[in-house]
C-alpha cells in the first residue's frame, strides 16, 4: 500500500461492501453516530483500533494522537484537538466507556527515553512532555533494569498518566463519579500479539 491510488480502489471494495452488498449498516449511520467507546490511540499505523479490535463503521468514537496522551484540563494551550473531541464524545454523544490505548514499541515514547524528542521549541517536544513524569517515574523505579524493560514500563505507565489526567476534566470525573463512564487502560503488545488491560487490584497490565 504505496500510492493514493490504492486507496480510491480500497474505496471501491468499501463502498461495494457497505454500500451496494451491506447498505442497512450505511442507511442506519446515515442519520447520526452513537458510539458508546472512546478509544485514544497513538497514530502509529500499526496501531488502528477498528482494526485491532475488529469492529464495525461507527463502532468507535476514536482520537489518534502521538503515543494516545490526554494532557491535563489545566493546559489551556490553543487548538487543543484531542481536549475537544474527549469534550464532544462525552458532552455531545455521551460516550460511557473511554479506552486508553497503547502499544508496544511506540515511537514517541522511545523517542522520549532516549532523549531524541528534539530540545527546541518542537510541536513534538512539547507534546511529548505530557509523559515526562512517566520516564521520570520508570527510571527513578526501574533503574537497574534493561531499557527494553524501562521503555515498555513507560509505555504503560504513560496510559496511567493519560488515565490520571481524564479525571482532571470535570465532565469526565463527575461521570466517572456518578458512574455513568468508565475508563480503562489497555496497552497492545504487538510483539505477542496480546492485548493487555491495566487492573488496579493488582497494579499490573494483564491479558484480557
Ligand atoms: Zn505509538
Amino acid at each position: 500500500m504505496s500510492s493514493p491510488d490504492k486507496l480510491i480502489e480500497g474505496f471501491r471494495r468499501f463502498r461495494k461492501l457497505h454500500y451496494i452488498t451491506n447498505d442497512s449498516l450505511f442507511r442506519k449511520l446515515v442519520q447520526g453516530q452513537t458510539p458508546k467507546v472512546l478509544v485514544v490511540a497513538c497514530c502509529d499505523a500499526r496501531v488502528d483500533p477498528a482494526l485491532v479490535l475488529d469492529c464495525a463503521p461507527g463502532d468507535l468514537f476514536v482520537i489518534r494522537n502521538v503515543a494516545n496522551l490526554v494532557p491535563p484540563a489545566e493546559n489551556r494551550g490553543h487548538y487543543q484537538g484531542t481536549c475537544s473531541a474527549l469534550e464532544f464524545g462525552v458532552r455531545n454523544l455521551g460516550i460511557k466507556h473511554i479506552i486508553v490505548l497503547g502499544h508496544a514499541q511506540c515511537g514517541g515514547i522511545r523517542a522520549l527515553m532516549e532523549d531524541g524528542v528534539a530540545k527546541d521549541a518542537s510541536f513534538l517536544a512539547e507534546w511529548m512532555g505530557i509523559a515526562r513524569a512517566a520516564r521520570e517515574k520508570v527510571n527513578r523505579e526501574l533503574a537497574g533494569a534493561s531499557y527494553e524493560v524501562r521503555r515498555r514500563a513507560c509505555e504503560q505507565e504513560s496510559v496511567l498518566g493519560s488515565l490520571n489526567n481524564l479525571m482532571t476534566f470535570a465532565w469526565i470525573r463527575e461521570a466517572v463519579e456518578q458512574g455513568e463512564l468508565t475508563l480503562y487502560g489497555w496497552y497492545f503488545d504487538i510483539e505477542h500479539g496480546e492485548l493487555l488491560g491495566y487492573n488496579s487490584a493488582t497494579g499490573q497490565f494483564e491479558a484480557l
